[in-house]
């Protein structure tokens, strides 16, 4: 069974910012995601500016703004770091000595254990993707949302808000709403990005506050910093 210092769920923007950092500053860093095809997948091209340094700032081509470049290159970039080990598997619950989380349970794979957990799901928590008059479980277009995390946080007494984004039509894909939960406000700890109903088990992103890709990445990197300076 494999064993981080960091293990963050969702290769999404804020999670591969924190991951990136992390690793580059020597953290034995997990990145657990659902799907390697979609890791730091946005609705639509990113704009500048970024923040400075950021792997968003370093993923950006100004000459190619399709989605998937950019998602190849960022990928590109979390893959070449030694620290850092990306791998496909969705986390379906974390497992919980007394009230310590000490590991993250997925589908597909063993579990792996962690000091540190982070979610970093974006909007896959209790998502409902609205296109035309389709409705289906989804975080965004072509990409699944499974119930069984939000299920297990529930269960924990984790408490939701619902939030909703929009993703206008463009020449090349149709325009679809998604209708997410994200941890209630009271969960969350803003200064040191702790879920504070459990002990080792943080969140970052979208699923605990709005914002667009640039904040998400400075958001990332904030808590990337705020983990090495508890690492010590
Ligand atoms: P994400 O980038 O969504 O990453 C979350 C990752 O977690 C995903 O890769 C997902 O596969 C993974 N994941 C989820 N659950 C699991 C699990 N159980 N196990 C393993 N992996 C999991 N901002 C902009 O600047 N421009 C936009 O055009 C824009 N459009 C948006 C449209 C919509 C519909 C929404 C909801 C938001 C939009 N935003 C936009 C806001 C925000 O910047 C993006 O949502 C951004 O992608 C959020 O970053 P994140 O890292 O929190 O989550």
């Amino acid at each position: 069974m494999r064993r981080y210092q960091v293990l963050i769920v969702g290769a999404g923007f804020a999670g591969s910012e924190a991951a990136y950092l992390l690793a580059q500053k020597g953290v034995r860093v997990g990145l657990l995601t659902q799907s390697l095809d979609s890791v730091m997948m946005p609705f639509l091209p990113p704009k500048p500016p970024f923040p400075p340094g950021s792997l968003l700032e370093k993923a950006y081509d100004p000459e190619d703004e399709r989605v998937w470049a950019f998602h190849a290159r960022a990928k590109y970039l979390l893959e070449a770091e030694d620290n850092l080990h990306l791998f496909q598997a969705t986390a379906t619950g974390l497992l919980l000595e007394g009230e310590r989380v000490v590991r993250v349970n997925t589908w597909e794979g063993p579990p792996a254990l962690a000091e540190r957990v982070v979610l970093a799901v974006g909007s896959f928590l209790g998502a409902r993707l609205f296109l035309g008059g389709v409705e289906e479980e989804a975080g965004r277009l072509s990409e699944a949302s499974y119930p069984d995390l939000w299920e297990s946080l529930k269960a924990l007494g984790f408490r939701f808000v619902e939030r909703e984004g929009e993703v206008p039509e463009t020449p090349t894909t149709p325009g679809y709403r998604v209708r997410y939960q994200a941890f209630h406000p009271e969960e969350w700890e803003e200064a040191t990005f702790r879920l504070t109903r459990l002990k080792g088990l943080y969140a970052v992103g979208l699923c605990v506050r709005e914002g667009d890709y640039a904040l998400m990445s400075q958001e990332g990197k904030r808590l990337a910093e705020h983990l090495l300076h508890e690492l010590g």
